[in-house]
């Protein structure tokens, strides 16, 4: 399959994992933080921490969208489904996220609130128009990636005067969450994990171009390598960042130009930018209040905007105290750090995000990475 097969040749696999080690100098570390989600899943399925040498580590980031929703964005929905007139409209993958006290929006459809899975922005749109007494609300997440694909569902519902449709916004910014890390101060300050450079996200990338990370990269002085999610892909932007570290440079360096340029898509940039604007602060699993890392619609569009017309209270609530998604998310902690692991919280029994979205780290540990575990500890 074209750009999937020529992708995935394990011969050449092994050629760039050689060059991988031949770059890496044993007497230092190298730590890597994929920020993206779609990484952490490839990472994990296609081994590619067997083939990086023992001083080369990956760092998971909080580039799932799933897992870093936080619980009272859960609840907030919950609240807004059990309104009587409301049908609210949801991806899969937010069925089993936990909110508070043990509650999910599958447990409240369950219950008997009216939520319903789509498949896209569009099946939200056909319900409100074959259903006009119900209010239909598109619970809409995701990064740059999925912000688009919102914006189009209102500019259609506006051009067919839809009056009963509404989007609940959690569209979050990737490059603010990367500056809340190397804010962080358990990044910076206890100096628990040294970040020595990033594989910026695949598709969030196609959308906002390289030239949003380029600030990380001269202000922090943290190379950035843009891949796509194929495992030569991600080999080589592991070989290209060595090579920076190495050589002492801290650019932005586009491994994925297949698929991104330097300005990214901009009409989809341009549909964004009319509908929505940053919030002054969201919250983050994980990483709490990040200033200016979310949006919301801009007041031109507030006939669209649930939290307007619903006039949502904004809701707060803390994690499972002994899931350490945050930690994870972070980049401080691994999965198998976290005492539940494997054991009260699997993919069937999730008791934080990270193991609900097969795009999160603890997820894609259970997935494939225990077996690795498991081969470590035999040969030890
Ligand atoms: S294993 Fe489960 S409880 Fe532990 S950090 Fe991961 S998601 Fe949270």
């Amino acid at each position: 399959m074209k750009y999937v097969d020529e992708f995935r040749d394990a011969g050449l696999a092994r050629d760039v994992a050689a060059a991988i080690a031949a770059a890496a100098d044993p007497a230092r570390a190298y730590r890597f933080m994929e920020f993206c989600g779609g990484h952490t899943h490839a990472i994990s399925r296609h081994g590619i921490e067997d083939m990086l040498p023992a001083n080369t580590r990956m760092i998971h980031g909080p580039g799932c969208p799933v897992c870093v929703l936080p619980a009272g964005r859960i609840d907030m929905a919950i609240a807004l489904a059990a309104r009587p007139e409301v049908t609210l409209c949801v991806y899969g993958d937010l069925m089993r996220v936990p909110g508070s006290k043990g509650r999910s929006l599958q447990r409240a459809k369950a219950e008997g609130l009216d939520i319903r899975m789509v498949y896209s922005t569009v099946d939200a749109i056909r319900i409100a128009e074959t259903e006009p007494a119900r209010e239909v609300v598109f619970f809409a997440i995701g990064f740059e990636t999925t912000t688009p694909p919102t914006a189009i569902a209102i500019r259609l519902a506006a051009k067919k005067s839809l009056a009963n449709f509404t989007v609940f916004c959690n569209h979050v910014l990737t490059p603010a969450a990367i500056q809340n890390i190397l804010d962080s101060p358990d990044l910076r300050e206890l100096g628990r994990v040294d970040i020595d450079g990033f594989i910026g996200p695949a598709h969030v990338s196609a959308v906002i171009g390289a030239r949003p990370y380029e600030f990380f990269a001269e202000e922090f002085g943290k190379p950035v390598v843009i891949a796509g999610f194929e495992p030569l892909d991600v080999l080589q932007a592991i070989l290209m960042l060595i090579r920076q570290v190495n050589d002492g440079r801290h650019v932005v360096e586009n491994q994925y130009a297949r698929a991104v340029t330097r300005d990214g898509n901009t009409r989809a940039k341009a549909e964004v930018a009319e509908m929505f604007e940053p919030r002054k602060s969201f919250e983050w699993r994980g990483l709490g209040l990040v200033p200016y890392s979310g949006l919301r619609l801009k007041p031109a569009y507030a006939f669209f905007d649930a939290e307007h017309r619903f006039d949502m209270e904004e809701l707060h609530a803390a994690d499972n105290p002994a899931c350490e998604c945050g930690a994870i998310l972070r980049g401080v902690k691994r999965p198998v750090d976290c005492k539940l692991f494997g054991k009260a919280c699997t993919p069937e029994t999730p008791m934080g995000s990270c193991m609900v979205s097969s795009e999160g780290a603890c997820a894609a540990h259970w997935t494939y990475g225990r077996f690795r575990d498991r081969a470590i500890r035999r040969a030890s």
